[in-house]
């Protein structure tokens, strides 16, 4: 499985960087992988980074220019956005995502505060409602996961409906712990919503980060699931 969910980084203005991130995926054996960054960010304590135009342009163009080259691996333009309930933000997220005709939309949450698992729940549906993205990235569940899943299923349906991926997160951060993601994962069988992996690496080191231990977790509810069917 290919790494969806890679930030650039310095890698947009570095041509050094970016070759090694492109050297460290052909070394995973990725085919197809995700370079994306944050665009316009609801926390002034984090960095914008896909956010003017000319830092857009210098990424789409390096990308491209890079596509037309090599053929081993085949990278795809992305962006991370933020969620906000605020109208004005939307509006600025919409403009970005216009100029720098992405190909892959990761939409996430961060920043935002929320009472419980659902209040956060909410905000994702919100999210799937009102903005245009490919995928849901990170989707943070707690010990009380079971008790949201009315929600759950909202959002997988939702997924199901819009075409919308969801995402498996490796890192140390968001990494769904066994009973979550084998929950998951039938609930996205269950009503036919497709995943991909994401390291959602910040550094060329990170880039496919404990992918082998995921996918035999995945591999280990597949081979559960076929012995139940019998
Ligand atoms: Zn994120
Ligand atoms: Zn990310």
């Amino acid at each position: 499985m290919n790494d969806m969910h890679i930030h650039l980084k310095e890698g947009i203005n570095d041509a050094e960087i970016f070759k090694k991130y492109v050297e460290k995926c052909l070394q995973k054996g990725f085919t197809s992988v995700v370079f994306l960054d944050h665009g316009n960010r609801i926390s002034p304590k984090h960095k914008e980074v896909l956010a003017d135009k000319e830092t857009i342009d210098k990424f789409n163009k390096r990308i491209i220019n890079f596509n037309k080259k090599q053929h081993d691996l085949k990278i795809i333009r992305g962006i991370e956005i933020d969620y906000s309930p605020n109208i004005t933000f939307r509006e600025k997220t919409n403009e970005i995502l216009k100029m720098g005709n992405f190909e892959w939309v990761v939409g996430a949450i961060h920043s935002l505060k929320f009472d419980s698992l659902g209040g956060y729940l909410d905000a994702v549906i919100d999210m799937i409602n009102n903005y245009d993205i490919n995928i849901i990235a990170h989707l943070k569940l707690d010990d009380s996961f079971k008790e949201y899943e009315d929600k759950l299923i909202e959002i997988i349906k939702l997924c199901h409906a819009k075409n919308i991926f969801i995402e498996i997160n490796t890192s140390d951060r968001s990494r769904w712990n066994d009973s979550q993601l084998d929950y998951m994962l039938d609930l996205m069988d269950k009503y036919d919503v497709e995943y991909v992996l994401g390291s959602d690496a910040h550094q060329e080191d990170d880039i496919g980060y404990y992918f082998d231990e995921v996918k035999q977790k995945i591999d280990n509810y597949k081979e559960k699931k076929v012995r139940c069917k019998k």
